[in-house]
Order: structure tokens, then sequence, then C-alpha cells
């Protein structure tokens, strides 16, 4: 059986993960937590979070960018913002935890087959490639890709709200899906968002319009 090492080293630190996370909107005070642990009190979520946001704000600035990326804590963050509100370094928690979310992704890091990141990388994928939201093929798509036996035990409910018109399987899309692209591929983090949606602009033939 492989040991398990608990021990952090000095080489398990990416030393400018703190700095990229300081460079980007909203993570710019990440060095002046005290460690006070306001967050975490306040947080209604801790409890389930395998790292509490104290000791999440503590890792990332140390440099710990594997555990930070591949924590169930970033995807159990419910933005309600109420460690931000209290936080006496006005640290915004959230908004680090949104940009740890997006790195994640890029970095094919998270959590596998927890469905809170596939949801919202396909969820965004789909928005790019028809400018809505299929919700039967989300759904589909999102138990094969993260619980294929809960997909068959679903199968009879998807079948009754297709049959009653609730859901569909037909693909809407918006007119001028171009020009969504070229909105979406502009926003800050468009580096981060091009390294997935990237591969869909080019099956597209679109990825000149992003440049
Ligand atoms: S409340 Fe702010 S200063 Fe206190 S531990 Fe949390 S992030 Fe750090
Ligand atoms: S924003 Fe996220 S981390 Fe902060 S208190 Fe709410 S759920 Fe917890």
């Amino acid at each position: 059986m492989p040991l398990q090492q608990t021990i952090k080293y000095e080489a398990d630190r990416d030393p400018h993960f703190a700095d990229w996370i300081q460079s980007v909107a909203g993570g710019e005070n990440l060095r002046q937590c005290i460690q006070c642990g306001l967050c975490s009190a306040t947080c209604p979520l801790s409890l389930y979070m395998d790292y509490t946001p104290r000791r999440l704000i503590n890792l990332a600035r140390e440099g710990f960018k594997k555990e930070v990326l591949s924590s169930f804590t970033i995807w159990l963050c419910a933005s309600c913002y109420a460690c931000r509100a209290e936080c006496p370094k006005q640290i915004k928690v959230t908004d680090i935890m949104y940009t740890l979310k997006r790195r994640a992704i890029q970095e094919n890091a998270f959590p596998k087959r927890f469905p809170i990141p596939v949801l919202a990388r396909e969820f965004g994928k789909m928005v790019f490639t028809f400018g809505r939201v299929n919700e039967t093929l989300l759904v589909i798509d999102l138990f094969l890709r993260t619980n294929w036996l809960r997909f068959l035990s679903m199968t009879g409910l998807g079948l009754n709200l297709m049959r009653t018109g609730r859901m569909s399987f037909l693909p809407e899309s918006i007119k001028r899906r171009e020009e969504l692209r070229k909105i979406l591929g502009s926003l800050e983090g468009k580096d981060e968002f091009l390294t997935w949606a990237g591969p869909v602009a080019k099956l597209l033939d679109e990825k000149e319009m992003l440049k």
C-alpha cells in the first residue's frame, strides 16, 4: 500500500502561485491575511469543506497550488459573501474562490467526477457553442461524465419530462453566435477561458474571431 504523505515540504510549493492570485482582480490582499478564522466561523459551508476558508487562504498564499486546486472547498463555496463581509483585512475570499475555480478548470485539476466543476465547464462550453443551454443535453452530459449509474436510474423521469414537453432534446441556438463568442473571448481571464473554449472555437472554425 503506498504511503500517504502528510508532511508538506518546500519542494511541494509553487513559489509563483500567490503572486498570480494577487495579480488577478480581487486577490490583491491575499498576503494580508492574519489567520483570525472569522471567515471560517462565518461560512455556512465550512463544516463540509476539506479545507476551511481560513486554511485554504493560508495554503494558497504559501503556494500549495495542488492542494488548493484539487480541493472540494472551492466548489462547495456558495458565493454568499459572508466571509468577505466579516474579514477584518478586506480580503475578497469569494473572488479568490472564483479565481481558483477558473484555474482548476483550466488545469483540469478539480476532483474527478465531482459534479459541480464538470457542470460549470460543460455549461460554459454549451453557452459558447450555441449561445443557450439545453437542459436535457447538459444533464445527460453531466451524468455520463460523473455518475452514469445514476443516469440509468433517472431515465424514466427524463422521458416523462420530455413527453410532457418540459424538456427537449433539440438544441436551441441564438443568432449571431460569433458576436457572443467575441464578447466571451474579450472578458477578463480570457487566457483561462480559451484553454477549454479554444478547441470548441477551432471545431467551429472561428478561433480567429477571438484574437
Ligand atoms: S477573515 Fe480574513 S484575515 Fe481572517 S482568516 Fe479569513 S481571510 Fe484571513
Ligand atoms: S462566500 Fe463561500 S467561503 Fe465565503 S462564507 Fe460564503 S460559502 Fe463560505
